[in-house]
């Protein structure tokens, strides 16, 4: 076969394939346009997936009536000037490819009006036949619509999904840069029907709003981090907030949507020991680059950016998200639990400052402190990462403007007794019952024990009666403690009751089956269980101290590591 050169409609035709692959890719090329004519309001309407029509509507600067048609011609563009503009981009489009491309697949009709000029210029493009022109009566700005998308080239249709699904990924090409472009108003309907509406004030949040909801909205944390000439903007869930696919990462390099898994890879990993395994966050982020660290001429879609220095760019992107992170408010603002009394955020110095407090007191005057599980605010916790554990007794983790040690039992003992004072005056304890009573004798201090603490004994789910002198008839337990030999258990609980202070408002059962039930020192823990313990602490409303009053953890705040180490 002898080597031709394409004819220019067959050769549009391939290239246009790379660029429109679907009724996205017209949604995402027009939306662009649109952007990059500085419109302020868009609005996207699409009919059977974007096979019957695609319409984007724009308020933007217009298309001058002498330039409709050249618009349409490949590698046309208002955009760059010379080769030296391609390393420095500042707008969406630049390739001049968008329309002649849409136009070789699709009937295209435009109607354009630059502010200024008296009607809006007409223009009607149909495959094989000669181009209708005219005059038409609307608003500045350019609205095309797009029909019979490749109903000349059966074989892309045959790549095409459902409508249904068709009109998901133009869907998600709209909201997106709804996300991207906050001050811009931007509406979608999908057959006539409105699925999407942004108010365009500017804020992220209220774009996030109409594209997530209100409740997510709410929570997310402001991410705002500068590095080199780099930095990262937006919005991104807190750890108690996550979604089970990564739909809802979506990054942006100055203001361009892109999906680079490698980025994407850099959020998540902010968020390690976190998210349950499986799960991901909610994210919206912005890296604004110097326009020459970014080559956006990779890729026909324009779908992906190459960083000069791709590494900086995750680092950014990493330390951006865990600064969000250490900085936000504790995770009682977030998911304020029917337990917790102070619900307000609390800022990292005033909790810093009441633990060096906490651990300046000796033990053993804390210890005789009253102590009701009712924490100061200043007490809440903020998120901490582990790290590991050390001699099986600390579990060793970073937070906020340093490094904690935390005790693994008595850190364990403060979930616990929270979880049992709660499930006593929500009047549910975990009971087993026995199936056959036991009886039980009573050694005399015990005895006493048994008489002064009846009403919680029985508020914690053990069902005793008196049998006689010194004996009990045990007919049930906590769940927590072992029904092989309720009487032993029943005996030994007792022996760890009477090891816990008597005297105040604690409550001494749900201490000693705290007690009792707590992690060991000494006991080898996985890193899951670890973070499990660690996230409970979190939730815990005074999570600085057992019940006893001793501290759970020691911190050592970056500055002190600093003096200690000689570097200040
Ligand atoms: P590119 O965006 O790469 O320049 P396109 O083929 O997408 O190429 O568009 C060609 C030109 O048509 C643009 O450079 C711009 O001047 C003009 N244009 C396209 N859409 C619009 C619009 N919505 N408003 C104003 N001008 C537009
Ligand atoms: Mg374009």
């Amino acid at each position: 076969m002898s080597i031709r050169v394409l004819p220019p409609d067959v050769a549009a035709r391939i290239a246009a394939g790379e660029v429109i692959e679907r009724p996205a890719s017209v949604v995402k090329e027009l939306v662009e346009n649109a952007l990059d004519a500085g419109a302020t309001r868009i609005a996207v309407e699409l009919v059977g997936g974007g096979l019957e029509s695609i319409q984007v509507s724009d308020d933007g600067c217009g298309i001058q009536r002498e330039e409709m048609e050249v618009a349409f011609a490949r590698h046309a563009t208002s955009k760059l000037d010379d080769s030296e503009d391609l390393s420095r981009i500042l707008t969406l489009g630049f390739r001049g490819e968008a329309l002649p491309s849409v136009a070789a697949v699709a009937e295209v009709e435009v109607i354009s009006r630059p502010s200024g000029a008296e009607g809006a210029a007409y223009l009607r493009l149909l495959p094989e036949t000669p181009s209708q022109t005219g005059t038409r009566s609307g608003p500045p700005g350019t609205s095309i619509t797009v029909r019979r998308l490749f109903a000349r080239q059966p074989a892309r249709r045959k790549f095409l999904r459902s409508p249904t699904s068709e009109a998901g990924a133009a869907a998600a090409v709209v909201t997106h840069y709804a996300l991207a472009y906050p001050h811009v108003r931007f509406s979608l309907s999908l057959d006539r029907r409105q699925t999407l509406r942004t108010t365009g004030s500017g804020d992220l949040r209220d774009a996030v709003m109409a594209v997530y909801g209100a409740d997510v909205a709410g929570v997310l944390l402001p991410v705002d981090h500068r590095e080199g000439d780099l930095a990262a903007r937006g919005l991104v869930s807190p750890p108690d907030v996550s979604r089970s696919n990564r739909g809802y990462i979506s990054l942006f390099v100055n203001r361009r949507w892109v999906q680079n898994r490698r980025l994407v890879y850099a959020i998540e990993s902010a968020y390690e020991g976190l998210l349950m395994t499986g799960r991901r966050p909610i994210a919206v982020l912005d890296i604004k680059a110097p326009y020459e660290e970014v080559d956006v001429n990779v890729h026909p879609a324009k779908a992906e950016v190459r960083f000069r220095d791709e590494s900086a760019a995750f680092s950014l992107l990493q330390k951006a998200v865990r600064a969000a992170l250490l900085e936000m408010a504790p995770v009682a603002a977030a998911a304020p639990s029917p337990f917790r009394l102070q619900t307000q955020p609390v800022t990292a110095p005033l909790w810093r400052h009441a633990l060096d407090v906490e651990l300046r007191q000796p033990r053993e005057q804390a210890r005789g402190q009253p102590e009701d599980g009712r924490a100061t605010p200043a007490q809440t916790l903020p998120v901490l990462r582990v790290i590991g554990q050390f001699g099986n007794i600390y579990i060793i983790a970073e937070g906020p403007g340093g490094m904690y040690l935390i005790d693994q039992h008595a850190a364990h003992e403060r979930v616990l007794y929270e979880r049992f004072c709660q499930l006593r005056a929500e009047r549910r304890p975990e009971v087993q019952g026995l199936l056959q009573a036991v009886t039980v004798e009573v050694p005399p201090r015990q005895l006493s024990l048994v008489g002064q603490e009846a009403e919680a004994l029985s508020e914690h789910g053990f069902q005793i009666e008196p049998f006689g002198e010194n004996a009990y008839l045990l007919r049930s337990l906590p769940v927590s403690l072992s029904s092989t030999d309720a009487a032993r258990s029943f005996l030994e609980f007792l022996d760890v009751m009477l090891e816990e202070e008597a005297g105040d408002r604690r409550d001494r059962v749900a201490m000693a089956l705290a007690c009792h039930n707590a992690v060991r020192a000494g006991k080898t823990l996985a890193l899951e269980e670890m973070r499990e313990l660690i996230r409970q602490l979190e939730e815990s409303e005074a999570p600085n101290t057992c019940p006893h009053g001793r501290p759970t953890m020691v911190h050592m705040s970056a500055e002190l590591l600093a003096r200690e180490f000689g570097r200040r």
